[in-house]
């Protein structure tokens, strides 16, 4: 897999100290390295919903703008998604954005 230096921490692995995980970086979970592809996407993106995923809050035409917050435990990043119609954001993984929206911008 293609890494490169996680950009939260500046590939220490350490981040702001919590006391459920202690300084571990949630960016790269302690490792410092990220996918290149997270660093890469670590922007804004426009979505618009073309799929209903019940229970996602998103209605066909629905969307707005996604921000990256991070990487889940399961290494896949996670978007914050404005849901325009609603005014409110929802956390969405990239499988299921690039499952269910358009990704416009
Ligand atoms: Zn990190």
């Amino acid at each position: 897999m293609i890494t490169d230096v996680c950009g939260r921490c500046g590939g220490s692995g350490r981040y702001s100290y919590n006391m459920i995980d202690g300084s571990t970086c949630y960016g790269c979970n302690g490792s410092g390295k990220a996918p290149a592809k997270a660093i890469k996407a670590a922007k804004k993106m426009k979505v618009v919903c073309h799929t209903v995923k019940v229970g996602s809050g998103f209605n066909v035409g629905d969307g707005g703008n996604a921000s990256y917050v991070g990487v889940n435990d399961h290494g896949i990043e996670v978007y914050s998604v404005k849901n325009s119609r609603l005014h409110c954001s929802f956390r969405l993984p990239i499988n299921i954005i690039e499952k269910y929206f358009s990704i416009t911008k």
